[in-house]
């Protein structure tokens, strides 16, 4: 196989398995906004089922069919601002997303199965309600989700697929599956309905795919791949949460470099930026389940313990003496360059309420470990 073929085997690969994984937490957060986005759509497309039942009453349709199609186009009302009531609480269902999405799906599937009752025809070639297929596989591209995506999918394709069946099995005269208004419900256009709903997902997975890899990039720092500042403030308000509910602790750490400014000017900028790489290497074989490291730019870096203050004084003491004890060598056969860091510890919740006031308590500490000869960690006030 050349070069290029494992290129795109291996990118295939890739792009598959993000799909089906499960979107980690900031992109979950995102979603969610998409559930609302979704939920106010759904709440003002529901009003125009109304009209359904009232252009059956006003061609003349039986008044048995127009009230059937009044309570259903109700009841899709009352449901869709259900859906809507749940999708505005603060607390996030992870069920949400799929019972909507399964929601869409079937009721489209049904009021097209509505239809075929009345006239088989008009059930298998109604575009304007089979159009819904495509939005609401469309509208699954808002949540973030691509496990998502690929069951609506699939769910939209098995329910018309049973509904086409059962249809062309059902029609007793082949004059059902004609009308002046609806054209001829054939086999091969309904393998052509089976292709565009997969061609739909597939377009859908992809705008899916590319998001999530614009929404990584957007909060992961170039230089050394930690998590940015854009990512913190996104994060931070979650795990906040999240630590007070299951009553655990959360420290927030700012960390300085000391002189660096001389490195630069000593060797370069890019010996300069070889020397941070250094340091978060030796920083990252530190870390342990539930910290964080994050630049939060130039060569000052925030990490969140998820310990009490005095804990976490003593996590980042540690990680102090081993990087002043693992120098920088800025290239083969220099000369090796001790690196030192000064950091401030705040803790939630006797130092602030949220990640500002944390920060900057942070900072004060930071200056004042600075202002006493720097190479230290300060947890308190002076
Ligand atoms: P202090 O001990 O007071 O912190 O001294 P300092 O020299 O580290 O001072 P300060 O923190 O104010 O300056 C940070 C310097 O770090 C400024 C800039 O030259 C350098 N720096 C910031 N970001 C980068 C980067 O991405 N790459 C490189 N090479 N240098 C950077
Ligand atoms: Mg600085
Ligand atoms: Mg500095």
């Amino acid at each position: 196989m050349g070069d290029f073929e494992t290129h795109t085997l291996s990118d295939l690969r890739d792009s598959w398995c993000r799909l089906l994984a499960r979107p980690d937490a900031l992109m979950l957060e995102l979603g969610a906004g998409g559930e609302l986005l979704v939920a106010r759509l759904r709440a003002a497309l529901s009003l125009f089922l109304l009209l359904l039942p009232l252009i059956n009453l006003v061609g003349g349709g039986k008044y048995g069919e127009t009230m059937i199609g009044l309570v259903g186009a109700v009841m899709a009302i009352v449901m869709s601002q259900v859906w809507l009531a749940l999708a505005r609480q603060p607390q996030r269902y992870r069920w949400l997303p799929w019972a909507t999405t399964t929601y869409d799906i079937s009721l489209t599937t049904l009021v097209l199965a509505g239809f075929a009752l009345d006239s088989p025809v008009t059930g298998l070639n109604s575009m304007v309600v089979w159009v819904f297929y495509l939005i609401a596989i469309g509208m699954t591209a808002l949540r973030n989700d691509g496990r998502l995506t690929l069951y609506s999918g699939t769910l939209a394709l098995a329910q018309y697929a049973l509904l086409s069946v059962t249809v062309f099995a059902l029609v007793r005269n082949p004059d059902q599956l004609a009308s002046i208004d609806y054209g001829t419900a054939t086999a091969s256009n309904q393998i052509q309905r089976l292709v565009l709903l997969a061609l739909m997902t597939a377009i859908t997975a992809t705008i899916v795919y590319r998001m999530q890899k614009l929404v990584d990039m957007s909060g992961t720092d170039g230089l050394t791949g930690l998590p940015n500042r854009t990512w913190l403030v996104h994060r931070f308000p979650g795990m906040l949460d999240a630590t007070r509910s299951n009553g655990g602790s959360l420290s927030v750490c700012l960390i300085d470099l000391d002189y660096f400014k001389r490195i630069n000017d000593e060797l370069g900028h890019l010996a300069g930026d070889r020397a941070l790489k250094h340091v978060v290497d030796v920083l990252n074989q530190q870390m342990q389940d539930g910290d964080w490291l994050a630049r939060l730019g130039g060569e000052e870096f925030t990490l969140l313990l998820p310990l009490p203050t005095g804990r976490a004084w003593e996590r980042l003491e540690t990680m102090r003496r081993t990087v002043a004890s693992q120098p920088f060598l800025p290239e083969h056969g220099a000369e090796l360059m001790r690196l030192t860091f000064s950091a401030g510890v705040a803790s939630w919740p006797q130092d602030g309420a949220d990640l500002s006031q944390l920060l900057r308590r942070a900072d004060l500490r930071l200056r004042h470990a600075k202002q006493e000869g720097r190479n230290r960690v300060l947890a308190r006030d002076p």
